[in-house]
């Protein structure tokens, strides 16, 4: 295994997640086809729990 410029090659290589099209982070999984962070090509309604505040497009859902 080297450490320079030959292996950096490597690092690009496959992308597990891409940009949402919902909302916009960067938590869509590739090969599952849904977003990890909103459940987007999962549900039709947004991923998300009682016990979470999160901001989604950086508007707090309540
Ligand atoms: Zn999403």
């Amino acid at each position: 295994m080297v450490k320079g410029t030959t292996s950096f090659g490597k690092m690009s290589k496959g992308k597990t997640h891409i940009r949402c099209p919902r909302c916009g982070r960067h938590s869509y999984n590739v090969a599952k086809g849904y977003c990890t962070a909103c459940g987007y090509g999962r549900s039709k309604r947004m991923r998300r729990y009682k016990w979470q505040n999160k901001k989604y497009n950086r508007v707090r859902i309540k």
